[in-house]
């Protein structure tokens, strides 16, 4: 057998050993087993709709320990769904495809992969009557006749029985003269039953082809620092580590240093993980804000709460989102005591006692007016500290100051306020979410100092 697949070089745990299913070689030994994802529906291309299905299946198929080498999104078009079959067989040893599966004419999934292995479509008599009892479980007329075409599946494949009405199925494309055997998923494209149908049919099936091995990935939640200082501080730390995968995601509000390792199964990824998470820890400082789930919203409340204290917000900018992040943890009652979205010159006069001299003096956007945003908010609220913020976020200029011009201010148990101000980059989006970060970021911080 000639084999064609690129070649991946790295030593994972498991591979020594080929897969095999039904004594057909999948991934022979030594490889790491590779993996694509083919999204079927022309509305993926055209923008309708966001290919969700692609993002959650990478990430169960990394933490089933495979190399996902390619998302594809296609049309409903019997050629073009066949070539990209035929090609992605020869990159990858697995394929998972997602939609396609309905009972219409442009449903091609089945007649696609039947003619990219070379086999005809076979009715299942089981499939139907589980179609059938589907209609009649869900209380719906009888099974309309359309609806037969899905009980008919490539020659050989493994039906996977419908969580909804549409039945999906596994099957091994033959190995052929330049490339080896491909096991092929076809899962339907409504995400619940695709997340359903891969949990309880393909992962198992999957993490044995694998090699049983598994991927942890940590994630260290970093603020109030560059992406670029990030990477200069924890790459260093990490070096000669080939074990570990290191990448960085800047999303505006925070940047995430996440750490993959694999190992022999998910106990021994993650106790792998732990020294190389205290490391990036260790290099990062103050600047960590949260670990894997705990995000900064999350931290600032516990850390609330470990200290017997709450917070109230007045916010300009960010009309309330500061508060609307807290009030998204669960139990954020004991830390959170209210907030007020003070958008208009009247409201922050009228609701937090902001005096109009300051107002008049300063303008709305400036320190001296978020400090007093602050100041009313934990006085009014009765709250242990108060977060006011004041910006610009566009889109364009406001009292001649530029988009992206922020304040925000904290008033402290004992009465000091402070109040920070800089120029943050983005469109409205990123910059009331910057701002909010650097607020709750600052609470943070100044919780953890005592
Ligand atoms: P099935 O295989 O079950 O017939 P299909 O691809 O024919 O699925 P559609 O009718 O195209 O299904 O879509 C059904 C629903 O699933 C729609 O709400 C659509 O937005 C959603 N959906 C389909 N594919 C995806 C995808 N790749 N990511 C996220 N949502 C998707
Ligand atoms: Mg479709």
């Amino acid at each position: 057998m000639t084999e064609h697949r690129p070649e991946r070089t790295e030593e994972v745990p498991g591979t020594q050993e080929p897969s095999e299913i039904d004594g057909v070689v999948i991934r022979p030994a030594g490889e790491q087993l590779t993996a694509a994802v083919l999204s079927v529906g022309r509305e993926i291309l055209l923008g309708d709709i966001t290919d969700t299905n692609a993002t959650w299946l990478s990430g169960r198929l990394r933490g089933a320990g495979i190399d996902v080498r390619h998302h594809h999104a296609a049309a409903d078009d019997l050629d073009e769904l066949v070539e990209v079959v035929r090609w992605l067989s020869r990159q990858v040893h697995v394929i998972v495809v997602g939609g396609g599966l309905g009972p219409t004419s442009d449903d091609l999934t089945r007649d696609a992969v039947a003619r990219a292995a070379g086999l005809e479509l076979h009715h299942h008599d089981d499939l139907e009557e589980a179609i059938r009892q589907r209609f009649a479980d869900l209380g719906r007329p009888s099974m309309p006749s359309a609806n037969l075409r899905q009980a008919r599946i490539p020659a050989g494949a493994m039906p996977l029985q419908p969580i909804g009405t549409a039945p999906g199925f596994a099957l091994t494309m033959p190995e052929t003269d330049d490339v080896g055997a491909t096991r092929v998923y076809a899962l339907p494209g409504v995400p619940w039953e695709l997340k359903e149908m891969f949990v309880g049919d393909v992962e198992p099936e999957v993490g044995v082809l694998a090699g049983g091995h598994a991927t942890v990935t940590r994630v260290v939640h970093a603020v109030g620092k560059g992406e670029s200082d990030i990477a200069a501080e924890v790459e260093p730390r990490l070096a000669g580590r080939d074990d570990v995968e290191l990448s960085f995601l800047a999303r505006g509000q925070e940047v995430q240093v996440r750490i993959m390792i694999t190992a022999d199964d998910a106990d021994a990824a993650r106790e792998a993980s732990q020294p190389v998470l205290e490391e990036v820890i260790g290099a990062l400082g103050p600047a960590v804000a949260g670990i894997d789930d705990e995000e900064l919203e999350d931290t600032v409340l516990r850390l609330l709460g470990d200290a017997g204290q709450t917070v109230a917000t007045a916010e300009s900018a960010t009309a309330g989102d500061i508060a609307a992040r807290l009030g998204k943890v669960p139990g954020a009652s004991h830390g959170l005591v209210g907030g007020v979205a003070v958008y208009a010159t009247e409201a922050k006069q009228d609701l937090l006692g902001v005096a109009p001299e300051v107002l008049e003096k300063h303008g709305p956007v400036a320190e001296e007016t978020t400090r007093e945003l602050a100041r009313g908010a934990k006085e009014r609220f009765g709250a242990d500290w108060g977060i006011g913020v004041t910006g610009v976020v566009g889109p364009g200029k406001k009292n001649d100051l530029e988009v992206g011009t922020v304040f925000w201010a904290l008033a402290h148990p004992d009465g000091e306020v402070e109040v920070h101000g800089r120029q943050v980059p983005g469109d409205r989006e990123l910059v009331i979410a910057r701002l909010g970060s650097a607020a709750l970021d600052l609470l943070r911080r100044r919780l953890q100092e005592d």
